[in-house]
């Protein structure tokens, strides 16, 4: 008889029994709960995943273009709540006319917003890039800082935007990038069960080692974009799909004779006449 938490990751079979209650909260009718696990369990989990999402995405990498920490820091303000492919095509000319963290403190009142207009939001991203200027400029000898503390008293500087500096432009791996797909990702997979993205990295980072956190999260975020979607994802062709719990992900239905269209058949042993 299989023993709950017992059952092998990914099974239909895995889902835990959720009370009645559980499941007439459950808006997505996903499964609630994290199976069973050790620690260390987990942490061989994690290890065996990212295997797997390291050879599905070889070539995971940040998809944002640049060649200075200065760009890689625009670049990231401008791609909140923005495709990366729209950045990519908003900074090449950005680029060639703000050469400098001071280029940006001083840019003209509108004019700025008028480069950086097609990636949303522009009002707030071009007042986060004039003030983020104004501070590398005056506080840093208008060099980019490497080290998280004086990354996150940057204004509009976070802790994603951080890491992603740290860990793609400084090659200092020491946090987990967490976006959306990484937040996504880390619930379903059962490596977390936060919601705040500084929670969620605390979870991460525990189970992924220094040096290996940049990469992980290129991989999740390849993952979420091509098959862990946010809507749908693809559980069927997902290739660790043995290895994942589904935590809130909708059950299928299961298999079984497909439903005629149309009104219900009238009850057995009564045909109706025409
Ligand atoms: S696609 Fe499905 S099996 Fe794969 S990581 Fe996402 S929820 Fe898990």
């Amino acid at each position: 008889m299989p023993r709950p938490g017992k059952e092998p990751l990914g099974s239909a079979r895995a889902a835990p029994s959720r009370s009645k209650a559980s499941r007439s909260n459950s808006p997505a009718r996903g499964r609630k709960t994290l199976p069973r696990e050790t620690p260390e369990g987990k942490r061989r989990r994690a290890r065996l995943v990212f295997a797997r999402l390291a050879r599905t995405y070889p070539d995971a990498r940040c998809a944002l273009n640049f060649s200075s920490p200065l760009e890689l820091l625009v670049a990231t303000v401008l791609s909140a709540q923005c495709t990366d492919v729209r950045v990519n095509q908003v900074t090449p000319g950005l680029f060639a006319r703000y050469r400098t963290a001071a280029d940006y403190a001083r840019a003209t009142p509108g004019e700025l917003e008028r480069e950086i207009r097609a990636t949303g939001f522009f009002n707030s991203k071009a007042k986060s890039l004039r003030r983020a200027g104004a501070a590398i400029a005056a506080e840093h000898g208008g060099r980019v800082p490497d080290s998280m503390d004086e990354l996150v008293r940057l204004p509009g500087v976070g802790r994603k935007t951080a890491n992603v500096i740290l860990g793609n432009a400084f090659a200092k791996d020491e946090g987990f990038v967490v976006d959306t797909h990484v937040g996504r990702l880390a619930r379903r997979l059962g490596f977390t069960r936060e919601e705040d993205p500084v929670r969620v990295e605390d979870d991460l980072n525990a189970l992924v080692p220094k040096g290996r956190r940049t990469l992980a999260a290129h991989q999740l975020i390849f993952h979420g974009r091509q098959i862990c979607v946010a809507r749908r994802p693809r559980c069927e062709i997902c290739p660790v799909n043995p290895l994942c719990p589904k935590v809130g992900v909708p059950l299928l239905p299961p298999a079984g004779p497909a439903r005629r269209a149309g009104p219900p058949a009238a009850p057995s042993g009564r045909r109706r006449r025409a």
